[in-house]
């Protein structure tokens, strides 16, 4: 099968494993790297209703230039484009909230990224009236999690991650917006080749801010292994999901200050915004 259908048809069966509906209306969380661009234009070839959304973490030159083309992405495909200004949002380029917070902890840089992403994420995709965020996560990506979830010996996290994060109780309320990963099954490698044969422009290689975690140093690890083995990852993880998914802690809070799904009284982003 050619690269093009092979890729297509995987995503239409994760679309179609998630349920996802002609008329839902998506928003993309585009970072201008190759997975979220193939994303956004394989979403729209489907003809779904989009809309693509940029988090400006005001990290220098890099993240002008994932803007521009992410945005240049959604000027040719026609679809509305939003930017969320750190700076102006919340008053700290995230050069600044790093520089903060490691002051008093020893919090990676990643993982605080993580953190303000995923709370803005939801807070957008709820102004805007979405019925999903989508992101591009792709297999390399769902594999490292997996691996690495089983191997600090909590299995158990794993839970929270899979082709759709629900939370009944956030999406009873309309607090939480579901979040989906149409390239689940889909191996990084051949994201390279699809944007590259469509050539369609993005960023390559990582954030130069990332800092070396275990988390990077199992990329690594997994980089140099055969596809069959990330594959191998990801078939393991789909049996042991329905088990996984009854161990699920699927108790939700409310963030006491900002209101944003929790598990704890205030949420993750609101006690690193309280670091001083
Ligand atoms: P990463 O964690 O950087 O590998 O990104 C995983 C996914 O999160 C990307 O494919 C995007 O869908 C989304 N994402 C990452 N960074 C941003 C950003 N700055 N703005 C919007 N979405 C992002
Ligand atoms: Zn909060």
């Amino acid at each position: 099968m050619k690269l093009e259908q092979k890729i297509e048809s995987q995503v239409k069966k994760t679309l179609k494993k998630i349920g996802l509906k002609k008329d839902s209306k998506i928003l993309v969380a585009l970072s201008g790297g190759k997975d979220s661009i193939s994303l956004i234009y394989i979403l729209k070839k489907f003809g779904y209703k989009l809309e693509g959304i940029y988090i400006d973490l005001k990290m220098g030159n890099y993240s002008q230039r994932c803007l521009d083309v992410s945005r240049e992405i959604c000027e040719e495909l026609g679809i509305k484009f939003h930017v969320y200004d750190i700076e102006k949002e919340l008053g700290e380029s995230m050069l600044k909230i790093h520089k903060r917070i490691k002051r008093k902890n020893k919090l990676n840089s990643c993982a605080i990224c993580g953190v303000y992403k995923k709370w803005i994420m939801n807070k957008e995709a709820k102004r805007m009236n979405v019925d999903y965020i989508a992101t591009g996560h792709n297999l390399d990506d769902e594999a490292q999690t997996f691996f690495m979830n089983i191997l600090k010996g909590a299995p158990k996290l794993s839970a929270n991650t899979g082709i759709i994060t629900k939370n009944p109780e956030g999406i009873k309320t309309g607090k939480f917006i579901p979040r989906i990963k149409p390239l689940f099954f889909v191996l990084e490698e051949d994201v390279r080749k699809y944007a590259k044969l469509k050539n369609l422009r993005f960023i390559e290689g990582k954030c130069p801010y990332s800092e070396i975690s275990y988390r990077i140093e199992l990329r690594n690890f997994l980089e140099k292994q055969p596809e069959e083995i990330k594959e191998n990852i990801i078939k393991n993880f789909e049996k042991i999901y329905p088990r996984l998914e009854k161990m699920k802690d699927s108790r939700m809070k409310f963030c006491e200050i900002c209101g944003e799904p929790s598990r704890n009284d205030i949420c993750k982003k609101c006690q690193l915004m309280r670091i001083k």
